[in-house]
């Protein structure tokens, strides 16, 4: 499986907009529309791939503005937003390895990092999870032209996207909510009217909607004082482990099981790379190393499978807004020979880490029969992670 996958919607015609070209393809500052919205999630390291969701007589106008993108083929849409989510939904479901979904809209293109990144970390926790903003101003009934009466604001959220499901949530909420879902007007509602639990995280006050004319001139001058974007901070921790080989008949390395005339001793697996892993993560993070996370006097994690480490550093890291965006372990022993099993350490990584494999490395070598690995008495690992925190944009 992998991590995250971003859902642009831009099936659209834009009835509500002027002119021949529906919105989410007309120039923002020299690019399409479409094009910006999809750059924010290819680039953004918690997304690991980007499918679009179109209005099929809008193909030459896609090919134009992001053809040269190396995306998968765009996804054809329905008659109306929501049949148009589910037609995207139905597609990656299809792919097999999608298990996180953000659906956006595409005429949504000034979303920032660190909104994608809070939608994301929130999946961790719920089902469901939106970026909104609170409704700041004083709201009024209107009718024929009088003002009929003063709503009540508190806890009054004006919805955005991203919105972030479990794929296979969102499909249930979707089958379930039948002949409502053209009505619907966002996708959070469908996971509403199934009962499922939706987190309402921050959204951005430049994170506009481009219906008119107004819109995209407000959008240009935002993308203009906002100048260039800056970079992501890149940290990089190192983590070192080794166990004791005793007599036993396997080692568990990276998460995969191998047949050995050994086993490794500790108190819990006594996985050396996936602990050396954990501790470069929580070095990324500065936030201590994994005895302090997990005390080895502690009798709950005797025998525990490693992946429970790894997978609290990865929760730790969501839960700062950071995304992990490459991984390195070398193993040192002598045997057992690690090439023939380094493509399953590395599935095994990607579905604990929910990073693409082509971001994992997994290397061994040997100490040349000197030391303590040379003599067969333990099998040592060491790993880098690489963390980027996205940086937020300059205010005006
Ligand atoms: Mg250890």
């Amino acid at each position: 499986m992998s991590g995250c996958c971003a859902l642009i919607v831009a099936a659209g015609s834009g009835q509500r907009f002027g002119g021949d070209v529906p919105k989410q393809y007309r120039r923002l500052a020299g690019l399409p529309v479409l094009r910006r919205t999809i750059l924010a999630f290819r680039d953004h390291p918690a997304i690991d791939r980007v499918a679009v969701v179109i209005n099929p007589a809008h193909r030459p106008l896609y090919d134009a503005a992001v053809g040269d993108l190396g995306l998968p083929a765009p996804i054809g849409g329905g008659a109306t937003r929501q049949e148009s989510s589910a037609a995207g939904l139905d597609a990656l479901a299809a792919d097999g390895d999608v298990a996180r979904v953000l659906i956006h809209d595409a005429a949504r293109p000034l979303v920032d990092g660190p909104t994608i990144a809070r939608v994301v970390a929130a999946l961790d926790r719920h089902p469901a999870a939106l970026a909104a903003m609170p409704l700041t101003d004083t709201v009024k009934r209107v009718t024929a032209g009088l003002a009929a009466g003063t709503v009540d604001r508190t806890g009054l959220w004006r919805a955005q996207t991203p919105q972030g499901f479990h794929l296979a949530a969102i499909r249930a909420a979707y089958a379930g909510a039948g002949a409502a879902v053209p009505s619907a007007t966002d996708d959070a509602s469908i996971a509403e009217m199934a009962g499922q639990e939706v987190a309402v995280v921050e959204g951005s006050p430049d994170n506009l909607k481009i219906t008119t004319e107004d819109d995209l001139a407000r959008a240009e001058r935002l993308l203009e004082s906002r100048g260039a974007p800056p970079p992501p901070e890149y940290r990089t921790g190192h983590g070192y482990d080794v166990h004791r080989l005793v007599a036993g008949d396997g080692v568990t390395l990276c998460g995969v099981r191998i047949a050995h005339d050994g086993a490794l001793s500790g108190h819990s697996d006594a996985d050396v790379g996936l602990h050396a892993l954990t501790d470069a993560i929580l070095g990324a993070l500065a936030e201590g190393d994994i005895g302090s996370h997990f005390p080895p006097s502690d009798p709950q994690w005797r025998g525990a499978d490693s992946s429970l480490f790894l997978a609290h550093a990865v929760a730790l890291v969501r839960s700062r807004g950071a995304a992990l965006v490459h991984a390195d372990v070398t193993l040192i022993c002598e045997a057992p020979k690690i090439g023939p099993h380094r493509p399953a350490m590395r599935a095994r990584l990607a579905e604990f880490l929910g990073l693409a494999t082509e971001r994992i490395s997994v290397k061994a070598t040997t100490t040349e029969r000197l030391g303590f690995t040379g003599r067969r008495e333990g099998i040592a690992a060491q790993a880098t992670a690489t963390l980027s925190f996205p940086t937020r944009s300059p205010g005006p």
